[in-house]
């Protein structure tokens, strides 16, 4: 059983998939506490009990109520989706074991997608794409896991000081280079900057939420 916050349809709006129409699974739980984290709601695993998917697909507003739903019925319910392209994100999807989920996906003729800190094991059919945003000194205390640079297809780093950029600098010493995306962290105009300024110094690629632009989820 996986805890589904949220299902919907929506164009993928960051790195390298930008623009690909899109089904995300939001999972609930994560304890890894970033300070700016905008999916707040999906941190806790109380809420009792759990509802049925129905009422999670019929949610408007963001909020912590979540179903226990099983892999039969998740890829039932996904292959009614128009997207072929999965993203599975959070919260911390990687708290959870999606090597079925993904696996199923995938030889239905989908692309499967999940965005992770990197603080959890990585477990997941080796055919996806793995999206890791590396979450370091956060209040949770979670570490984060050479193994999933390693896995990692795409770096996506909240940039929102310098010290951000030095961090990735100090990761891709330590781990290798990785194809780099830097997300301007709440889009301001300083962080916007210092990405630009930094991309342009490495050689590395800017990510903007255009799903914001598009004005849609
Ligand atoms: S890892 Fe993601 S979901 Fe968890 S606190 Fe950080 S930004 Fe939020």
């Amino acid at each position: 059983m996986l805890p589904v916050n949220e299902l919907f349809e929506t164009v993928q709006g960051e790195a390298a998939f930008t623009g690909m129409p899109s089904t995300f699974v939001r999972l609930q739980g994560c304890d890894v506490g970033c300070p700016w984290c905008d999916t707040k709601y999906t941190w806790e695993l109380n809420h009792t009990p759990p509802d049925p998917l129905a009422v999670i697909l019929g949610k408007i507003e963001p909020s912590p109520s979540f179903a226990a739903v099983s892999i039969d019925e998740l890829v039932q319910t996904l292959s009614q989706s128009q997207s072929r392209h999965l993203v599975l994100t959070g919260g911390e999807p990687c708290m959870y074991d999606l090597t079925e989920l993904s696996g199923r996906m995938i030889a239905d003729g989908w692309t499967v997608q999940v965005e992770t800190s990197g603080t959890e094991p990585i477990r997941i059919d080796p055919r996806a794409w793995v999206t890791v945003s590396p979450k370091i000194r956060m209040p949770g205390g979670k570490i984060f896991r050479s193994d999933a640079w390693q896995r990692a297809n795409e770096i996506k780093m909240p940039v929102g000081k310098p010290a951000d950029v030095q961090m990735l600098l100090e990761l891709i010493a330590l781990y290798g280079p990785a194809m780099v995306w830097l997300q301007p962290l709440s889009m301001s105009e300083k962080a916007t900057a210092l990405c630009i300024e930094a991309a342009r110094r490495n050689r590395w690629r800017i990510s903007v939420q255009t799903h914001k632009f598009l004005g849609v989820r």
